[in-house]
Parts: C-alpha cells; structure tokens; sequence
C-alpha cells in the first residue's frame, strides 16, 4: 500500500471515484444535506455560499443543500421553496458560487407531510391519513387524489427546477417520517385506495414520485433516493418491505440510495453521542446487498477511523454526513488524509446545531467546538500589531480563544493550574455517553501545539508573570456552589467535581442534589459506577430544563434505564443523621437515607486574586464571567468571539 507522509493513500476506497448515473464522484465523502436555519433569506445568501464554499475546498465530493420545499404547505420557517420564484433564483446563484470553487452540488426536494406547521406555512399539513403528530401536536389533513396528483407534479416540477438552476444532484427525501416516507408506513398510511391498503399500494406514491423525477431530468443529473432504512416507530415500514421498496427504487431508474434512519418521533436514538459509532451498518449493510446500486450512509460516523471501516468492510459506497463538516470544515481533507492535521470530531451533542433549529424560536446552526461554523464570512486577518496575551485556565473559552487569537498572529501563553488542559471538559468526557469529548481535548492539544501558543500545565501564574502581558483574559471558570443547608464539614457531603475527578470514592446509598444538566450527567456517571440506591432531588421537579430538545429526552430515559430515583419538586433541604429531609412545596417532610451527598446545585466563579493596572486589556470569558448561564456552547462560543475582539485591539499605551 502507497501512503503519502500526511496518510493518503491513492489506492484506499474512499479515494476512489464513483458513478452515480450521468454524475462522477470524485471520491467517497460527500456532505448530506442539512438545514442551516440560513436558508431563504436574501441577507444571508453570501453567509451560506461562504459556508459551503468552504467545504468544497475542505473536500467535500458533493454537497447536498438542505431541504427545498416542493410546496407551500410541505415547507417551513427559514426555509426555501422551488415554489417562489426568488427562491429558485438564490438557488441558482449558490450553485454559481458552489461551482465556482470546482464544487458538485446538489438538492434536496423535500416536503414534510404531517411534519410541516400550519403557524409557519399558513397551510394545512397535508399527510398521507389523519395521523396525530407527537412531534407537532397537530392532525394532519389527509391528501386526496387530486392533492396526490398535484404534489407529485410538484416533486417533478421541482426536479425540472433544479436541473435548470444547474445543480448536479438531486435528493428526493423520503426519510426520517417525512411525507413520502408516511406512505410507506402502515401507522400514517391508513388508506384504502389506491395510495394504500397493501405494502404495494403504499409504495405507489414514492415510486411514481422517484420514476416521475428520473423520467423528467435521471439522464442528465444524478437522482438519490434518501430511504428510511429503519423507521424505528411502533407500525412502521417492516425491514422486508424497505428491502422490497429498495429494490423498486433500483428499477425505475434512481441511481443511489442515501439511507436515513429513524423519525424525528422515535424513540430510539439516532444521532445523539449516546449512539455507538457506525451502529447502523447492520442497516446499510442489508440494503447494500439488496441492490447493485452505491449506498450512502450518515449517522455516527464521525471519525476517520469508523469512517474507513465502513466503506472498507462494504458496509456503504458513499459517506454522507452533514455535521462532522460543521465541526471541522476541513473534515474531508483530513479524513481522505490530504492534510496532517488532526480532526475536529463533532461529538454528536446537537447542541449548537439541531437544538437550534429544533428550538421554540430557531436560530441559525453552528457547532459547539467551532464556533466559527456560519460565521465563515467574517474573514480572518492576521493582526498587524501582535499582542503578548496571557490565558488563564485550559477550559473550552480558554482553548478556543487561545486558538483563535494565536491564528490571528498574536502571541499566546495558556496557563492551566492543573497538569492537563481542558477545564471542565475534560470531567464532561468522563461520563458515559459523553466519552467523545476526549476528541475534543486531543484536537486542542494538538491544535495549540501546531499553531504554537504555549502551554504551561501545573502553572499558576502569578501577578508579576501577568504584567509582562498585554492581554490577559480570564478564563478561570467556576467551581460548585456549596449551599447553606450543606455543613461544610460533613463529610457525607462532597461536590460533583470530586467525584468525577475520583478524588473521592462513591458511597452505596448516593443523593445527588440538582437536576440540571451536570446532575443528571452524574445521575448517569453514578449508576454507571456503582450498585446502590441513587436518587436526584429536583428542586423544580422538572429534570434537564436547560437541555436541548434533541438530547433532553434520551438522557431521562436514560436516568429512568439505570434506575435513578427522582424526587421533587421541593422548596427546602437539610442533612440529617440518615440522610437528607427535603420539605414538599406543600410543608410536608420526606426522609431519604444516604450516605453520600453530591452537590450539583449550582456554580460560582473560581477567585480572580489578580489586579492589573488599566494599561493591560483583562477580558473574563466563560464560567469565570457568567457560571449560572454559561456551558460548553457558550464557553466555547465566548473564547471565539473575544479573540474576534482581540482582532481589533487598538495599541496600548
Ligand atoms: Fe456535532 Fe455538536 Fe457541533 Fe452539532 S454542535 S456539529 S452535534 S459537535
């Protein structure tokens, strides 16, 4: 085997190109469609053609924009539609700047079925029968022929649209519980005609959808299907049939299939960290022998590792992510081994990019460890006066604006009190479902170490070491309220941090007080490392409130797994001989035995004891600036933003 000195290997399948119908792959990973929260807005054209621009010169073989809507009423908030002629327009001129960075794109032709809003579309969601949505707290209206025949002219339409806008590909998405994909499934088709009864009838509308679009634009551009390889619903499509529709799929004509899985109302999780990588290849795999045309695949490859073990094991032809290319623009070149350096993995949290879209108000997608992700359009200039800055504390703002303000040009000395970096992420890592966050302290490590900031572990600077410094920013972050009813000198009571640092052993009969996000994850780290009753008492009775709606159910499913007792809400605590009493909001008293009492009710910024004349810019970022409302996002997101600032620091005196 030939290996370049960065590890590319000419001869390796993902190195190879691919024919998809009348289109050639370069090589084998493309980036899947996904919807930015930028998309059918004028103002943010240049942002999202920056965006993509840059993946196609991160490798990216093909992208595949997110959803357009193939009618009103299928569409949604901040997104585009074939059936506005401005939007067909912006379309056009994003496949302009796509193509002129030697970039292949492609479209999806969406249409959400009982998925869609009536607040956002003004319409009716139109749906294959009248199927309540969990999702959306809405019955839909079931189609009737003539809706039937007028979508499917849409979805032909559309796919005439895009072969004039010049696009290069065309998704037809029929995964993921959307319209086409709730024909297929007995529990939203509940027809008796036509469009469904049987496993025949229910295929009708999809295939005459795919066949329509192949016989209108398939011998010019390249038509994938996206197939829900396991719907993951209660009633829904039985794999046999999958197999059987795939198989129809290949025979009118569709050139790929790109394999969903899962709808947005399973119960199974799909894309979250607690996931195990490549957990799906059983599914590609299955529908990658049913036919001889390439498969593509998505969900939980995230690293060049697994990534090379799917196409080499045959599992998929095709690697179609979307959200590792967030965390890392350059995710193709690193992965296919083009460039050295090591890959920014996104780890699965959602919390900056499907929480965003997903949110009551949505709000355009970025990513946790790139806080730069749809902001490409703000270019980076080097600064032409470097400045000497300190950083005080390795946690994420501390990492990220050591970074960033490095990449800049300045000079950049990273303090971190204890002998690794990484803060409280590094705690964060060490909870099962969360473990791919040590991805995340290896990049920065390496990161740091290439752009060359140093760093000074087991280092407390002291005041005189700071005045040699221009810039100095706090990034010292926080440590564990210790509230009143918790006598400090008991020593049943201890805080989170002392149990994931396994400073302290975990006792049989645990408490864990708070019930945000850090005491469900120690909820979670406890059961995972210990036999005995554990209980979480929630103040508010309500568990992860400040969790993101993607994720915030699978961890309290996860809790009620492992057996976790939740108690609350309550309004008082004490310790006693036996335990903790809590008080009901009512007055009542409740006794709960323990033997240990971790704290999770809240952070206060660790001591700043440094006080530096005017003349040295001090900037306090992260938890060390705001630790009731500051996390990971947001420590991250704060870094970025101040060596942002740090761009344009005027020189000093
Ligand atoms: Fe991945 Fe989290 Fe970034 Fe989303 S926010 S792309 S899930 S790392």
């Amino acid at each position: 085997m030939t290996t370049s000195p960065t590890g590319f290997d000419p001869l390796a399948i993902i190195n190879q190109p691919l024919t998809i119908g009348p289109l050639v792959l370069p090589h084998r990973l493309v980036m899947g469609s996904m919807h930015l929260g930028l998309e059918g807005h004028r103002q943010f054209l240049d942002r999202l053609g920056t965006f993509y621009g840059e993946r196609i010169r991160g490798g990216a073989a093909l992208i595949t924009l997110g959803g357009v809507a193939v009618t009103q009423e299928g569409g949604g908030q901040d997104m585009l539609g074939f059936y506005d002629s401005d939007h067909v327009a912006m379309l056009a001129e994003l496949v302009e700047r796509i193509h002129r960075c030697h970039g292949l794109v492609g479209v999806q032709l969406f249409h959400a079925g009982r998925y869609a809003k009536e607040a956002e579309t003004g319409l009716k969601p139109l749906a294959p029968s009248s199927v309540y949505c969990s999702m959306t707290r809405n019955t839909p209206q079931s189609m009737t022929v003539e809706d039937i025949e007028r979508t499917l002219d849409a979805f032909v339409h559309a796919a005439r649209q895009a072969y004039d806008a010049g696009f290069d590909a065309i998704e037809i998405m029929g995964s993921e519980g959307y319209l086409l994909n709730e024909f297929l499934a007995p529990f939203t088709n509940r027809r008796d005609d036509a469009f469904g009864g049987d496993e025949i009838r229910r295929q009708r509308f999809p295939l005459a959808v795919a066949q329509g679009i192949v016989d209108a634009v398939g011998d010019k551009i390249a038509v994938i299907y996206r197939i829900s390889g396991e719907d993951f619903i209660e009633d829904g499509t039985p794999s046999t049939a999958t197999i059987r529709f795939a198989k129809a799929l290949q025979d009118s004509g569709v050139h790929a299939l790109n394999v969903g899985v899962g709808w947005h109302e399973s119960s199974v999780p799909t894309v979250a960290a607690i996931v195990p990588q490549g957990a799906f290849q059983a599914v590609y795999w299955a529908l990658r022998h049913a036919v001889t045309i390439p498969i593509m695949g998505a969900n939980r490859l995230n690293t060049r590792e697994i990534i090379h073990h799917v196409l080499n094991n045959g599992s998929v032809d095709v690697i179609s992510a979307a959200r590792p290319w967030l965390a890392d623009p350059q995710f193709g070149n690193k992965v296919r081994g083009l460039v050295p350096h090591r890959l920014n993995v996104c780890v699965a949290c959602n919390q900056a990019c499907l929480d965003h879209v997903l949110a009551k108000n949505p709000k355009p997608v970025s990513c946790l460890v790139n806080p730069r992700c749809s902001h490409e359009n703000r270019p980076i200039h080097k600064v032409s006066r470097v400045k000497r800055i300190a950083v005080v504390g390795s946690g994420p703002a501390g990492l990220e604006v050591s970074r960033r303000a490095r990449e800049l040009g300045h000079e950049v000395v990273l303090f971190e009190q204890h002998d690794e970096i990484g803060g409280q992420l590094a705690l964060a890592a060490k909870i099962p479902g969360k473990q791919d966050f040590h991805y995340t302290l290896d990049y920065y490590q390496a990161e740091l170490d290439r752009l060359g900031v140093l760093i000074r572990t087991s280092t407390t600077p002291d005041e005189a070491t700071l005045l040699n410094f221009d810039v100095v920013v706090q990034a010292t972050g926080s440590q564990p309220q210790w509230p009143s009813f918790a006598p400090i000198t008991d020593e049943r009571v201890v805080s989170f941090i002392d149990i994931l640092k396994g400073k302290r052993p975990l006792s049989r009969h645990v408490v864990i007080v708070g019930s945000g996000g850090v005491g469900i994850d120690v909820a979670i780290f406890t059961a995972h490392h210990h036999h005995g009753p554990i209980t979480l008492l929630s103040r508010s009775g309500i568990l992860g409130r400040s969790l993101g709606p993607s994720t915030r159910w699978i961890w309290i499913r996860e809790l009620r797994a492992l057996g976790v007792h939740v108690v609350g809400p309550f309004q008082s605590l004490a310790v006693t001989d036996k335990g903790i009493r809590y008080e009901e909001p009512l007055g009542k008293f409740h006794d709960v035995d323990a033997d240990q009492i971790i704290l999770c009710a809240g952070s206060i910024p660790n001591p700043w004891p440094y006080s530096l004349p005017s003349h040295i810019l001090t900037l306090s970022i992260g938890a060390a600036n705001n630790p009731a409302t500051i996390d990971a996002k947001h420590s991250f997101r704060q870094g970025y933003w101040a060596a942002q600032l740090l761009g344009q620091v005027k020189e000093g005196p």
